[in-house]
């Protein structure tokens, strides 16, 4: 049923926390992990043309050190946890809406499985999901499976 399972990391806690259940569940079902940041153009106070984000995709940051360590810090977590475990790893950047990264990957890459927190790095705790699981709930029809952290 799950061959392969995307995890939309931003690196943060609550994001480690769907980590864990990701790897689990692909443990059991022998399924790829495939870890996924999104260098987010909404959030980012510098404006990125359409080639920068490109580079990124391509792995190239340029002058963006803080945006690299960033994103592989994030992606390499899920790798790590993953070697430490035998479980196969993707680890992928991207940059642009989030959630609109989330769904076209999902497309392209025959995701079976999301699971992702429900609040991340900037989270209002009020709020009962974060904009970014809110809006992947809307832009794709892969299941979602939504780790809440206990984290107040
Ligand atoms: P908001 O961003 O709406 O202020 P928030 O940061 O608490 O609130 P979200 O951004 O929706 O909540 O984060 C929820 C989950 O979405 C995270 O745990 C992570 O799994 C995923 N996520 C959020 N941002 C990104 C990103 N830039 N790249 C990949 N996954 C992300
Ligand atoms: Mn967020």
């Amino acid at each position: 049923m799950y061959d392969q399972i995307l995890v939309p990391t931003d690196g943060s806690d609550t994001a480690e926390e769907a980590v864990e259940h990701a790897l689990d569940l692909a443990e059991r079902y022998g399924a790829t992990v495939h870890a996924l940041y999104v260098v987010d153009t909404n959030a980012m106070s510098l404006s990125l043309g359409g080639e920068q984000l490109d580079r990124i995709e391509q792995g190239h940051y340029g002058e963006m050190d803080e945006v690299r360590e960033r994103a592989e810090k994030a992606t390499g977590y899920v790798a790590d946890r993953a070697g430490e475990l035998g479980i196969d790893a993707v680890e992928h950047v991207s940059a642009g809406r989030p959630h609109d990264m989330i769904a076209n990957y999902v497309a392209h890459n025959d995701i079976d499985l999301i699971v992702m927190g429900s609040h991340g790095r900037t989270g209002v705790r009020r709020a009962l999901l974060g904009s970014v699981t809110e809006r992947t709930l809307r832009s794709t029809r892969a299941p979602v499976l939504v780790i809440d952290s206990d984290n107040e």
